[in-house]
């Protein structure tokens, strides 16, 4: 029989892990600091948030805060300094194969058609071909590519290459999409049909999305909770929680009155930091 230390030691364990099932990801007073020539730089402080299954995070803040240094860390490609990332209940010690990362560039193997794209991560994962055929027709549909399969990346247009890459973070089955202004580079119209396409998928699949904009309308229009990053080193400011009904009109939604009052507090406080970012370069 065990102390009395060490029943309550096991009893924290189990409520840890039970909290941890209902979370999809986690940052525990993450820290990172990047070191160059014996000088290092504080990126990321004191980050605590933590994602149900299937919510969309947006995540706003001036550039250079540390937003894709955040997005970097959960897929396991850079190491927190001090403070934890857990995913799926596990600390993440190594490259996160079980999230799917969409960044504004597309990526896409140039010789390679849109269904040679879509099964190259099952041909890394061993996938086998007919199982492969099946995913790929599937997800060429999904997308609304239909007919487009035996294209090349060259023969399509700037919506349609985004939406390659979407399907191509979804098909191996990851429950976790980590988006660095993905859409950042379209114009304006086509932003809105990909954003529209991108619900669709999410309602459909409902992934648990972590995205990273400089555009607060698009985080608020599309997200179910908005967070706020300071300048570097980056510290949370605000967590707001969108309470805009789902489906959503992405089109009219930042009409509404609940829409420009979120708008005007969490511009209020980006506007305050990106001054904070000019004083402290002339300073
Ligand atoms: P954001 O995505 O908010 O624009 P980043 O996470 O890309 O910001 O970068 C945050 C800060 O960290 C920037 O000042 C950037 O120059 C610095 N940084 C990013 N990656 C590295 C690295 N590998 N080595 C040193 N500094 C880096």
């Amino acid at each position: 029989m065990g102390s009395k230390d060490e029943d309550v030691t096991v009893l924290l364990a189990d409520a840890r892990s039970q909290v941890s099932a209902v979370t999809a990801f986690e940052f525990r007073s993450a820290c990172k600091s990047y070191a160059k020539d014996n000088v290092s730089t504080a990126v990321l402080k004191d980050v605590s948030l933590s994602a149900k299954p299937g919510e969309f995070i947006a995540l706003v803040g001036p550039s250079g805060s540390g937003k894709s240094t955040l997005l970097n860390l959960l897929a396991g490609l850079l190491k927190v300094t001090s403070g934890e990332v857990i995913f799926q209940g596990k600390p993440v010690r190594a490259v996160n194969t079980q999230v799917g990362y969409v960044t504004q560039r597309d990526n896409l193997v140039p010789w390679r058609t849109v269904e040679g794209n879509l099964a190259l991560p099952l041909e890394i994962r061993k996938v086998s071909r007919a199982e492969t055929e099946t995913r790929v027709r599937a997800a060429v549909e999904q997308v609304g590519l239909s007919g487009f399969g035996k294209h090349y990346p060259s023969e399509l247009s700037g919506g349609m290459r985004k939406r390659v890459t979407l399907a191509r973070a979804l098909i191996y089955g990851a429950n976790t999409l980590l988006m660095d202004e993905p859409f950042g580079a379209l114009d304006a119209q086509l932003k809105l049909v990909i954003e529209e396409e991108l619900m669709e998928l999410w309602h459909a699949a409902h992934p648990t999305i972590l995205y990273v904009t400089h555009d607060l309308t698009e985080a608020i229009t599309l997200a179910d909770r908005v967070v706020v990053f300071s300048s570097r080193p980056a510290q949370i400011l605000a967590i707001e929680n969108i309470d805009i009904p789902r489906p959503r009109d992405l089109n009219t939604t930042r009409f509404l009155p609940y829409f420009r009052d979120v708008h005007e507090r969490l511009w209020a406080l980006l506007k305050a930091n990106l001054s904070d970012t000019r004083e402290n370069r002339h300073g």
